[in-house]
Parts: structure tokens; C-alpha cells; sequence
């Protein structure tokens, strides 16, 4: 198969960082190899870093995606009959419901309308009506671009005795992260979101509290692959669990370091300053943002169709180009464009290749002007 290189401009998956494509032709190796756990020793300390966890959290790559980052963290600290809050205001906040339910636990959602954040007082009003063993929010939501405030939601439900799940999806890896500060239990990604690595593992923590939770636990965690204990005995105690995805290691390894070499602070800069341009140019042939400023997603920007534009089409001739892009999931399909700035898809030179695209497609000039004028100002 002739497979051409692609701008993915995607929310994930990212275009792959270069040390991790490099490092994904490494020798094999067997996953109980000493030089094997030495990489996943070598990413256990830089997840820590990654998440601002204390030293006593646990860290490690589950064999999977974000979805079962998202899973293993309400297998192992839940269990039938536990009352958990969930804040779902867009699909992946209701992924997290649908899995709490799964599990034999009694939700409660706090919801807010598509395309805005989650309100504090909402949540403090259901924190305030009975005890929860579990507070659940998707800190960026994905499908609509929009910022849970997830650090503020940390802090009451702590006041409340709860622990502390956060989807840390579209943040963890491009803004820096203070999760034993801030009060978070379980945090997790993927690795082809903000560090730019292949799909197919899902770096989490566990905090103390989190790992003191699971021990005590009445019932045995139902799911055996990402139970606590048995990641423990193979990232902790080296011994054999299951066999991990060796080359994926070497790649989120590369990944990981380059990420924290760059520095948090240089990559929320970068996704700043490349999401306001492509805002700005796209503004000039009537694309607006879907959400209000102050409740943005800096890493996926959501923004709404001019009327006379089809959603369809112009996607379908700009992948004729090799640019993706995504639309709306639900009620905002065909109105909403997704545009990805986690990770290696926050780079200038690609949103200019992407508005000099568009502009060829849509016969509109003067995005890409826009877009140069202001990366250049700043
Ligand atoms: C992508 C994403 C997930 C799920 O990750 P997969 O890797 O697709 O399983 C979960 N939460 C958020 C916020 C996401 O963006």
C-alpha cells in the first residue's frame, strides 16, 4: 500500500513526535528484559513529573487507550452500590457515566449545556445533598472544546471527603500539572494525544489515597488486566503480568522526555499562540468560536461554520489535499469544526499549511496573512 504522509490536524490522534518514530524501530526486546524495565522505570519517574503526583502516587502505561485510562481508574476505586458524581457535558463526560454504571455504581450527573463548562455552584449544590465515594469530570472536553473547571471541582469535592478523578485527556502533556496540590486521585491520558506517541497505551496515576482505596476494598476489582495489584507486581516488583507493547514503551518514553525537555509552560505557550492566530484567520472568511473565551479548551479548538459552508465537502476535498480535520460529534455535527493543538499539531508551519489550503479550497484569501501577521507579533 502506498500510504501518503497526512496533516493530522486531528483531536487525536497527533502527527507522531520524532524521537518516538525514530525510537519505534528499536530492537525488540522481552518485556521482562532488564533493559525493558529500566525504560518503564525511567517513564514511571517522568510521569510523576508529567502530573505533579507526590512520590508516594503510583505511575505506568496501561496496554490501551485513553478509554481504558478512563476505565481502570472506576474498576479499581469503585465498587457495586458506591455513590459517584459525574460531570458530563459532552460525550466523553457520559463515557465516564456509562462506565460508573457498569460497575454497579449510583451516578448522579451534573450537566451543563453543550459548549459550556461546568458550573462550580451545580456541583457544589450536589456535593451539598449526600456523600459521594467518587467526583468525576473531564477537565478538556474533547467534543466541544470546551475547559471543565476541574481544579476548582477537585478542591470542593475534597472539602466534601470525596476522591478525585480527572480526565486529563486533552491537558496532562501541554500545561503543567499539579495533581497532588490540586487534590486529584486518578488522573490518565493516551499516548497519542498532547505527548504526540502512537495509540495504544494510557499513562495514569494513582495518588496514595487512590492506592489506599483499592487496598481496602470489600470486593475483588472485576477487571483482572488493569487491576491495581497486578500493574504493582509488574511495574513495581518486575514480575510477569501480561506481556506489555514493548516498541510502544520505547516511543512514549521518547515522547515523554522530549515533552518535559521542551517544558509545560513553552508547550501551553505554543498551543496559546498558534490556537489565537488560526482563530483570528479563520475569522476572515466567518468561522467563529464555538465557546465563550473564558471556558475555551486551548488544545482543541471548536469553531462554527459560516452558513454557506458545507461541512461535508470541504473536509472531503481537504483530505484530497492530505489535511484533516474533524467536524461535530451529536447536535454539533455539520456545524462545528474540531482543529487538534495537542502535542506536535500545535505548530505554526502546519496551521499555515492547513489555512492556505483552505483558502485554495473555499476561494478565500487572506487567512494565511492573518495567521503570519499574528504568530509574528507575539
Ligand atoms: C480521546 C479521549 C478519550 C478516549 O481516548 P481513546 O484513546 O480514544 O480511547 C477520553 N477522554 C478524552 C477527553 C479524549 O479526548
Amino acid at each position: 500500500m502506498n500510504m501518503i504522509e497526512q496533516l493530522l490536524l486531528t483531536p487525536g490522534p497527533t502527527p507522531i513526535e520524532p524521537h518516538a518514530a525514530r525510537a519505534l524501530s528499536f530492537p525488540m526486546r522481552g518485556h521482562m528484559d532488564p533493559d525493558v524495565f529500566a525504560i518503564n522505570a525511567t517513564i514511571q519517574k517522568n510521569l510523576l513529573e508529567l502530573y505533579g503526583a507526590g512520590s508516594d502516587a503510583f505511575t505506568c502505561l496501561l496496554a490501551g487507550t485513553g478509554s481504558l485510562g478512563m476505565e481502570a481508574g472506576f474498576y479499581n476505586l469503585l465498587e457495586p452500590g458506591d455513590a459517584v458524581l459525574v460531570c458530563a457535558n459532552g460525550e466523553f463526560g457520559f463515557r465516564m457515566a456509562e462506565m460508573c454504571k457498569r460497575v454497579g455504581a449510583v451516578v448522579t450527573l451534573v450537566t451543563a449545556s453543550i459548549g459550556r463548562a461546568i458550573k462550580l455552584e451545580d456541583v457544589k449544590v450536589a456535593l451539598e445533598k449526600q456523600p459521594f465515594k467518587l467526583v468525576a469530570v473531564v477537565h478538556g472536553e474533547t467534543s466541544t472544546g470546551v475547559l471543565n473547571p476541574a481544579v476548582e471541582i477537585a478542591k470542593l469535592a475534597k472539602g466534601h471527603g470525596a476522591l478525585v478523578t480527572v480526565d486529563a485527556v486533552t491537558t496532562a502533556g501541554m500545561m503543567t500539572y499539579k495533581m497532588l496540590e490540586w487534590g486529584i486521585d486518578y488522573a490518565y491520558t493516551g499516548s497519542q494525544k498532547c505527548l504526540s506517541a502512537p495509540p495504544g497505551v494510557a499513562p495514569v496515576a494513582f495518588s496514595a489515597a487512590a492506592i489506599a482505596c483499592v487496598e481496602n476494598r470489600k470486593t475483588r476489582v472485576p477487571l483482572w488486566y488493569a487491576d491495581l495489584e497486578g500493574l504493582r507486581a509488574y511495574w513495581d516488583r518486575r514480575e510477569y503480568h501480561h506481556t506489555v507493547a514493548v516498541q510502544l514503551h520505547y516511543a512514549l518514553d521518547a515522547a515523554l522526555q522530549a515533552a518535559l525537555d521542551e517544558g509545560m509552560e513553552a508547550r501551553a505557550r505554543r498551543v496559546q499562540l498558534v490556537g489565537d492566530a488560526t482563530l483570528k484567520a479563520l475569522a476572515v472568511a466567518g468561522f467563529e468560536a464555538f465557546v465563550p473565551e473564558a471556558e475555551r479548551l486551548p488544545t482543541v479548538l471548536a469553531v462554527k461554520l459560516p452558513e454557506h459552508l458545507s461541512d461535508v465537502k470541504v473536509r472531503a476535498s481537504l483530505r484530497e489535499q492530505n489535511v484533516i480535520i474533524t467536524g461535530g460529534l451529536g447536535e454539533t455535527a455539520g456545524k462545528i469544526w474540531r482543529l487538534g493543538l495537542m502535542g506536535e499539531a500545535a505548530r505554526p508551519a502546519y496551521y499555515a499549511r492547513f489555512l492556505e489550503t483552505l483558502e485554495r479550497v473555499i476561494g478565500v484569501s487572506g487567512m494565511t496573512e492573518v495567521f503570519e501577521q499574528s504568530i509574528a507579533i507575539v
